[in-house]
């Protein structure tokens, strides 16, 4: 192995305040580099492709908790019901609903996160505020019975101004606590905040964060 991922791994877990977890963002990484960061203790792994994801439940170890933390289509779902652990990108009313029909064929409440869309680039996909706010407006969500919504997930502009990043998990901070008011006063899941990834996961943890999702700087850069 030529990254040291036990050290990496040790130096975020040393940079994050005890009640922040960390996400493991393995996709692309080969199942030693998990094994590696899986025999220092870390259980929490994110991946963002149905394909690698199945092939990497398969061989790696069964206690793993898996987040599928990439754009998801809803004719892959099937596959990763029976298993996933969160799935932190749903981005439509649409997706929401396979999630919940898959997971009732597997009598599982499966565990989701609404994606925002905050920042400027054009290609990343999640809600608008005011599309979650519609989302929830419109009440369908209550009736799944098989998902539970635990808080939200976004992504910050691809920037090295991390006064632009702050303001953006701030946007979305406050986002959370209106949600949290309107709709989810009474839910003890609604509570996490994902973000912050390896440029700005340090901000991220000042800036509202409760889970963060570090991949490079654990694992090194990714081989596409
Ligand atoms: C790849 C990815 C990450 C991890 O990014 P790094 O820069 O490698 O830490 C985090 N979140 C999402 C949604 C990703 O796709």
């Amino acid at each position: 192995m030529t990254v040291d991922v036990a050290k990496n791994l040790h130096e975020v877990l040393g940079n994050l305040p005890q009640d922040i977890r960390l996400v493991a963002i393995s996709k692309y990484h080969p199942d030693e580099y998990i094994r590696a960061a899986y025999a220092e203790g870390q259980r929490v792994f994110g991946e963002s492709h149905e394909q690698e994801l199945s092939h990497k439940v398969e061989i790696l170890p069964k206690d793993i908790e898996w987040h599928f933390i990439g754009h998801l289509q809803t004719n892959k779902v099937k596959y990763i019901a029976p298993y996933i652990s969160m799935i932190e990108a749903v981005d439509s009313l649409k997706l929401l609903k396979e999630i919940d029909k898959q997971a009732a064929k597997h009598d599982r409440i499966i565990n989701v996160l609404l994606e925002l869309h905050i920042a400027k680039e054009e290609t990343k996909y999640g809600l608008t505020l005011d599309a979650c706010r519609e989302l929830l407006k419109d009440g369908t969500w209550r009736t799944l019975g098989h998902i539970r919504i635990c808080g939200l997930m976004m992504m910050a502009s691809n920037t090295d101004d991390q006064k632009q990043i702050a303001a953006e998990f701030d946007t979305a901070t406050r986002f959370f606590e209106e949600l949290k008011v309107c709709y989810f006063a009474d839910s003890e899941a609604f509570k996490e905040r994902s973000w912050g990834m390896s440029h700005d996961y340090l901000t991220a943890i000042a800036h509202g964060s409760t889970m963060v999702r570090v991949g490079t700087t654990i694992f090194g850069p990714r081989v596409y």
